[in-house]
């Protein structure tokens, strides 16, 4: 997620706002006010949610599971424009004076939006009878200006939004620490059956490359799908992650890629590839030679890809049920490991180390799951 506009309300921000929307029918005036906000940041964490599973370009979740949810996302749209036009036309009207500068006024997107609503005119009342700021408009500024803060936190592989913290940053997220069926997990002792292979309808396609503040991204055009246990589901995007988050019998990999799939009914299917350093991929080339210059870019490639050339030949695998690796950590994927790593060149791996050195998240617990695998 990229770039989203990250917005925080200054307390005094927040009583000129409210003063110059305030006037009769105030509280209505706030609410109504508030619903936009609250569409822009559904569009937003329907966005974040596409970064993993992340078909962004269908709305599908990360290695996701709000697939429905994705589909209905609106397309991309500038909360803080989004925003500005809503101030203009409040204050258009009555006030055009008073319009603050749209790079001062920061408008909070997320939870905090209803918040704001509640407690504006109170503020203002305050405001336009020109009292001295009370303390309690002082601690509910504060108090205010601390949501702001916390809705601001970015989930990350590292540091404050770190995947320790995944679970509390908000209650779409907890999961990611109160799931007992997560992943990644250190595949190990799986029971050696005879899995049927997977079926893989792959062919040249279109491609965008996206880099969407945790990963860099490939969404594929349609047309590409696995079948697996008389399912069917479509490659909707694929992206990378250094080192591998799955570990074999405790071994982690240079760098991995995840292909995530799902079937009419949104369920997910990732199909892991690991990547070992060695000679250069093709493929991998490709992609990197479709790099955005900034994150929250999307380039459309003039080439196409074959996601067939990402397959190692010998195509045995391991299969579990998990989750997607990135928030909201979403359970019931069907995860298939392939056994056979495919070569990364040094060169390639460090072009992805200087966007993203780590972006792996922790193994999680097996919990007495079934891991099967190939003979
Ligand atoms: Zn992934």
């Amino acid at each position: 997620m990229p770039a989203r506009p990250t917005f925080s309300f200054r307390p005094l921000t927040l009583a000129l706002l409210a003063t110059s929307l305030a006037g009769p029918g105030t509280s209505a005036l706030a609410a109504e006010n508030a619903a936009p906000l609250k569409a822009t940041a559904a569009a937003s964490s329907a966005r974040e949610t596409a970064a993993e599973t992340e078909p962004k370009a269908k709305g599908e979740k990360g290695e996701k599971a709000e697939a429905p949810k994705r589909t209905a996302a609106p397309k991309p749209v500038d909360p803080l424009e989004h925003v500005r036009e809503r101030l203009a036309e409040k204050l258009g009207a009555t006030k055009p004076a008073e319009v603050p500068e749209p790079n001062v006024v920061r408008v909070v997107t997320r939870a905090t939006a209803p918040v704001a609503s509640a407690r504006a005119p109170r503020l203002n009342a305050a405001a336009s009878r020109g009292d001295p700021p009370s303390p309690l408009a002082e601690r509910l500024a504060t108090e205010h200006r601390a949501r702001a803060e916390a809705a601001h936190a970015q989930w990350d592989y590292a540091g404050s939004g770190g995947p320790d913290t995944w679970g509390q940053m908000k209650p779409e997220f907890a999961r990611c620490s109160s799931g007992l069926r997560q992943s990644p997990i250190d595949i190990r002792d799986g029971i050696k059956v005879n899995l049927d292979p997977v079926q893989f309808d792959y062919k040249p396609s279109a491609f965008r490359v996206l880099d969407n503040g945790h990963t860099v991204q490939v969404n594929v055009g349609p047309g590409n799908s696995i079948d697996v246990g008389g399912r069917r589901y479509d490659l909707v995007q694929f992206h990378f992650h250094r080192p591998s988050e799955e570990r074999i019998n405790g071994r982690q990999f240079d760098m991995v890629v995840h292909l995530v799939h799902k079937d009419i009914d949104n369920r997910l299917a990732v199909v892991a590839v690991l990547l070992d350093r060695g000679s250069a991929h093709p493929l991998v080339q490709n992609v990197w030679n479709n790099l955005p210059l900034e994150k929250g870019d999307e380039v459309a490639a003039r080439t196409m890809i074959d996601l067939s050339a990402l397959l190692p030949t010998e195509r045995s695998y391991f299969t579990y049920m998990g989750s997607l690796t990135t928030p909201p950590c979403s359970e019931g994927v069907l995860w298939m490991v392939m056994k056979a790593p495919m070569p990364i060149s040094s060169e390639q791996i460090g072009i992805f180390a200087r966007l993203y050195p780590m972006n792996a998240r922790p193994i999680q617990s097996v919990s007495g799951r079934l891991i099967k695998e190939s003979n």
